[in-house]
């Protein structure tokens, strides 16, 4: 094969001078454009120069596999990268999203989620405080929520009312008792002004005062809208830890009852006394005009003496009803037995038929049925007593009729006379003690006051009732039913 001699190429021409030359050039020997590089070669032996032809197009060819072959390792890389970062990002934000999940739970007030991981990164150790943190956190709640039950049932089973209010003297805790005693609608009172709730000038002095001393206080009054309604008002400063006083406790008693049987009580000693003077100032009276020579005149002597008698059994009369009064008052009863009450009857009409003049007819005609009742049979002589005793002194001339019957498990037992009668102003006021409607005849028959403030009593003590009925001139009816045991 003949070479051509290439020394006079241009690429040549350079590595001889010792340059690396590329150049690109048409080759007429080829017929298409090459791509020519020369280097320069040197030794120890040896100088020349190496060249290197390539046509341009197979050149072109290999750099754009070059090219794909780059492009593809790039998209390669580039979607495996994406892959590993999607696989890791989930891997690594899996128990953030736990937590976060967590969190959501915790704010909708469910304290027992739990975060389950064994990640020993950050985010894992994020997990686990948080895990601790909403045990901690539930533990808290329940003991609030324990104590604040615990706070509640307190308050709604006192029997007084209680009510806290703040420094702007709005309420921010109350209990029903509070509610019930002054009587307000069971509307909300929380945030409402204590002055809005409550009218009593008794209660605003109170909280000045607490405001005032710092200290407890204890008053009573009545309320502005129901001046009968007595209340005792116990007002404590509130402060936490010694701090400064942020609110008033109220503690309010209804007292309207103890104020009723004090003020009973006195009544009731006021009117003893009055009634003890009376026949004492007789007696001694008596006594004085016997002393100052009356005994000398032996019949003159006589009628005091009568007189003085009369007197000393009335007192007598008047402390013997004191004393069941008293006794039936403190409800102690020890000598409950079955009593036949047809016999009950029998015996007192048995009595007092002495008693009543040959004008007034006793009638009763005994129940063969009657069950038995459960009572002190001298309780209840003492109230057929009473009321028969009653029946004959206000009935001149007529009858008195004494029933007895059991209706749906009651014992009912009626006394009706025929004689004067009450009139109708006096028919609620007859069971209060000492009261009298005629006080000068009910004297003269030896009563006291007291025998139907007794047969009251001694109603009440077997949980009855008792009723009357009476027209002045026509007669008097009185009514009491008694419940059988169950
Ligand atoms: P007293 O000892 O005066 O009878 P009571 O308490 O027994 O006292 O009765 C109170 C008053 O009721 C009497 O004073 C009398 O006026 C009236 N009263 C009671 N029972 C009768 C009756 N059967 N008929 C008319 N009045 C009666």
């Amino acid at each position: 094969m003949h070479l051509e001699n290439h020394k006079d190429r241009k690429e040549v021409i350079g590595a001889l001078q010792g340059k690396s030359i590329t150049l690109t050039r048409y080759s007429k020997t080829m017929g298409q454009p090459y791509s020519y590089s020369a280097i320069p070669i040197s030794g120890n032996y040896f100088n020349g120069v190496l060249r290197i032809s390539l046509p341009l197009a197979e050149l072109q060819n290999l750099n754009s596999q070059m090219f794909y072959s780059v492009l593809y390792a790039i998209l390669f890389c580039f979607i495996i990268t994406i892959i590993t970062a999607v696989i890791f990002t989930d891997i690594l934000a899996k128990p953030i999203h736990e937590v976060a999940k967590a969190a959501q739970h915790i704010t909708e007030g469910d304290y027992s989620i739990k975060i389950y991981t064994r990640d020993k990164s950050v985010v894992g150790k994020l997990a686990r405080s948080f895990n601790v943190m909403s045990a901690k956190m539930k533990e808290n709640i329940d003991t609030l929520t324990r104590q604040n039950a615990e706070l509640e049932a307190i308050l709604s089973s006192m029997t007084a009312g209680v009510v806290a209010i703040n420094d702007s003297n709005e309420i921010f805790v109350y209990n029903k008792a509070f509610i019930e005693i002054l009587n307000l609608e069971n509307k909300e009172l929380l945030g409402q002004s204590i002055y809005n709730v409550i009218r009593s000038a008794t209660l605003f002095e109170t909280i000045d005062q607490v405001r005032e001393r710092k200290k407890h206080v204890e008053r009573e009054g009545t309320l502005i809208k129901d001046s009968l309604k007595y209340i005792r008002i116990a007002a404590t400063p509130l402060s936490m830890e010694g701090q400064h006083c942020f609110g008033v406790l109220l503690i309010i008693e209804d007292i309207t009852k103890i104020k009723k049987l004090e003020s009973i009580r006195s009544d009731f000693v006021s009117n003893v006394t009055h009634e003890l003077k009376t026949p004492l100032t007789s007696i001694r009276g008596f006594i004085d005009t016997l002393k100052a020579g009356a005994i000398k005149e032996e019949a003159v002597a006589n009628r005091f003496l009568d007189i003085i008698d009369i007197e000393a059994e009335r007192l007598y009369n008047l402390i013997q009803d004191i004393l069941l009064l008293s006794e039936i008052e403190s409800k102690r009863e020890y000598e409950m037995v079955p009593c036949d009450i047809n016999q009950c009857v029998s015996s007192v009409i048995e009595l007092l038929s002495s008693k009543a003049n040959n004008k007034v007819k006793i009638i009763f005609s005994p129940q063969p049925l009657l069950k038995p009742f459960v009572c002190n049979p001298d309780r209840m002589k003492q109230l057929l007593i009473n009321l028969l005793d009653n029946a004959i002194k206000y009935t001149e001339e007529g009858s008195i009729t004494i029933t007895c019957w059991e209706k749906d498990n009651y014992l009912l037992l009626g006394i009706k006379d025929t004689g004067i009668g009450i009139g109708e102003e006096h028919l609620s006021r007859i069971f209060e003690r000492f009261y009298r409607v005629d006080k000068g005849r009910s004297r003269k028959m030896g009563g006291t006051g007291l025998g139907l403030s007794i047969v009251k009593h001694i109603v009440e003590l077997y949980n009855g009732k008792i009723s009357v009925n009476s027209k002045l001139g026509a007669g008097t009816e009185f009514t009491i039913s008694l419940p059988y045991e169950t």
